[in-house]
């Protein structure tokens, strides 16, 4: 039978020794007892940090702490109470217990890794917690990592709108393009919305280090930008323009084929998607079916042409060359009668000054795309994202650990 020394070895709580113990074989339990060592005697207030030495009262705590083999292990903690001049009675600060909960801090973390990498469901059913429980875990596990890390500077920001849905409408993303990480949501996409975010994420400093913004065509956010940051260049985005693209060109398909009912109507059937696609990316299968569909009517073969050619308004590095494009671009919708197109014509040549501001800052591509990508992920996999901290926590954490694994990679 080990001795409680060497309980306490294997435990490893450190300042702490095992001083009792239980072992269940039957029920696969053990319980370890553990009190303060004797050198390990200052307390610590967990209101103000003060030091004391005297012990007001004492109480025992039972958490649940890492599985030792098949056992499950809780382990019963003296914590004491010290009399602070500052807070009054108050609970000392002990590390190895994180909060309130019933569990140690590494039990935490271990829930909070698996939740990395596998849904709340599956980490609740692995170690026998229930879902809402794992998820409480979990977003203490992201408040920590959060409280403990560096935020580098925003100079460029990105700023999307996410649809949720019919009910709860739409988020407005926040995100630092330079890290691809998000940086804050609000509910909505108004004025007052990103306002929020200005007033009381960023003090004036970090307003005035903002050099540039990617942003949706979008009158809301840019009035916000241009009240909080005067000095930020306004980025009309490919990724932005390219969706109102991709929305002209929907509502020409729609207009030509579902309109006319019938036999029309069956043969466009799930091309919405194909339509949406980019040329290079589609199989020699899926070409060919949207060459069917051209043959069938040439004005959506003539909207996706445009809707491809747009495109490459970004590869431009020179203002002149870049306006000359767009020019010829335009030029090309006359006689089309293209109404979606023409209304898009006209939407970029009011934001024509935002359009070549992409020559003169230069702003990653596809970071906004990005992110906004990986948050749709999630809202799919996790269900019931009802907190919006926690989806951001999440959102952060994992475009953290993409920069890691560039990092280790590069390294490796
Ligand atoms: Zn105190």
């Amino acid at each position: 039978m080990p001795t409680d020394n060497e309980f306490t070895r294997i435990l490893q709580w450190p300042g702490y020794r095992v001083y009792q113990h239980k072992i269940d074989e039957k029920g696969k339990t053990l319980d370890l007892w553990v009190r303060r060592k004797r050198g390990n005697r200052k307390l610590e207030c967990s209101g103000c940090g003060r030091k004391f030495e005297d012990v007001y009262d004492c109480n025992e705590r039972a958490v649940r702490d890492l599985p030792w083999s098949e056992f499950n292990t809780t382990v019963h903690i003296e914590v004491y109470r010290v009399k602070c001049p500052h807070c009054g009675v108050r609970i000392e600060k002990v590390p190895l217990l994180p909060s309130k909960a019933p569990f140690s801090k590494r039990f935490e973390d271990a829930v909070g890794q698996a939740c990395e990498s596998a849904s709340a469901r599956q980490v609740a059913r692995r170690f026998g917690l229930a879902d809402s429980t794992v998820r409480a875990i979990d977003l203490r596990y992201l408040e920590r990592w959060a409280a403990s890390r560096r935020r580098p500077a925003l100079r460029q920001m990105g700023v999307d709108e996410i649809h949720l849905g019919k009910k709860q409408k739409f988020l407005t993303v926040v995100c630092n393009l330079e890290t691809a990480e998000p940086l804050w949501f609000g509910r909505e996409r108004k004025k007052e919305t990103l306002d929020e975010f200005f007033e009381k994420q960023l003090s004036v400093r970090q307003r005035h280090g903002i050099e540039a913004a990617c942003v949706d065509m979008w009158e809301a956010y840019r009035l916000s930008i241009e009240q909080w940051a005067p000095q930020c260049r306004i980025v009309y985005d490919k990724f932005h323009v390219m969706q109102h693209a991709n929305k002209a060109i929907d509502e020409v398909r729609r207009a030509e084929f579902f309109r006319k009912g019938g036999r029309m109507r069956g043969l466009v059937k799930g091309k919405r998607w194909l339509l949406l696609s980019r040329w290079m990316n589609l199989t020699a299968d899926k070409r060919q079916e949207l060459n069917q569909l051209f043959a069938l009517n040439r004005k959506v073969f003539k909207a996706y042409l445009l809707k491809e050619s747009l495109d490459r308004l970004w590869t431009y590095r020179y203002e002149g060359a870049m306006l000359n494009y767009l020019q010829r671009w335009i030029d090309q919708l006359r006689w089309q009668r293209l109404e979606p197109f023409r209304k898009l014509a006209v939407m970029l040549l009011d934001h024509l000054d935002g359009i070549l501001n992409y020559c003169r800052t230069k702003v990653p591509l596809g970071v906004v795309e990005a992110v906004n990508g990986d948050i749709k992920s999630l809202l799919r996999r996790g269900r019931g994202y009802k907190n919006l901290r926690y989806l951001l926590l999440k959102a952060q954490r994992m475009a953290a650990t993409k920069t890691e694994f560039v990092v280790f990679k590069k390294a490796a």
